[in-house]
């Protein structure tokens, strides 16, 4: 269970509404019962539910039963598309280990003012409860591609995935440090935008297969090659 709360020895965690319905009313758990918590940077920690009550309760931090276990430094950088597949990839990053989120406008880019950045922060809390990570990757604010690109840091490197290379042999990077996968939306990225891309140094760019991918697949895939190659 995820709370918003330091976890420490004897720490004392009070549940919100949604906490205690889900806990009491829901998993039917009671005093004496222990749940497993993390906050996205204490670890797991074991605690013992102390008072139970229809709309609130309280646990009791006992000992910690896992470590944090940062995932590697990867960050997905991808355009907003429909809600549902929005939703979709931010919960497959999480399970595949991404660090950070960062959805990004482009030219072709529809969706990026309807965004709701809590909504997509819940989804990954979720995520990783459903995983088991002990981290939580933060899910950004839109960010404008050209703005992103102007502040890069080019000590993080940009795995570009790019639909014209389709077809073409995949050459995989082989440098280990920080990276930031790149996904365009459902148009693609546009031809500036490419060439920018192309332009910077720190930017790799690769084909996913001989295929025209969904954004999301794209995404999953490119996390799935990336893990599979450079993760830990
Ligand atoms: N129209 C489809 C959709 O609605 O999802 C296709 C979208 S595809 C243009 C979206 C993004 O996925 C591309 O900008 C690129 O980043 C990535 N992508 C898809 N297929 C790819 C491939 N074969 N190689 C590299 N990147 C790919």
């Amino acid at each position: 269970l995820y709370v918003d709360h330091p976890l420490a020895a004897s720490e004392r965690v009070a549940l919100s509404r949604e906490q205690a319905h889900y806990l009491f009313g829901v998993m039917r758990l009671d005093v004496g019962d222990t749940v497993a918590l993390f906050n996205g940077h204490d670890g797991e920690w074991e605690a013992r539910i102390i008072a139970a009550a229809k709309k609130n309760g309280v646990l009791e931090c006992e000992a910690q039963t896992r470590p944090l276990q940062m995932p590697p430094d990867l960050w997905l950088v991808f355009a907003p598309i429909r809600k549902e597949r929005t939703a979709f990839i931010v919960e497959k990053a999480v399970e595949l280990g991404a660090a950070r989120l960062i959805p990004m406008q482009t030219g072709f880019t529809q969706a990026a003012n309807r965004l709701r950045q809590d909504k997509l922060q819940a989804t990954a809390l979720e995520a990783a409860e459903q995983c088991e990570a002990t981290y939580l990757p933060p899910v950004d604010p839109v960010q404008r591609f050209g703005r992103l690109l102007d502040d890069w840091n080019p000590a993080r490197r940009i795995l570009f995935c790019d639909e014209t290379l389709a077809g073409t042999p995949a050459t995989l990077p082989t440098e280990a440090g920080p990276w930031a996968i790149f996904i365009g939306p459902e148009g693609g990225f546009t031809e500036a935008e490419r060439d920018r891309l192309r332009g910077m140094n720190c930017a790799h760019p690769v084909s996913l297969g001989p295929r025209i991918l969904r954004a999301e697949t794209a995404a999953l895939a490119a996390l799935t090659l990336w893990q599979a190659h450079l993760g830990d």
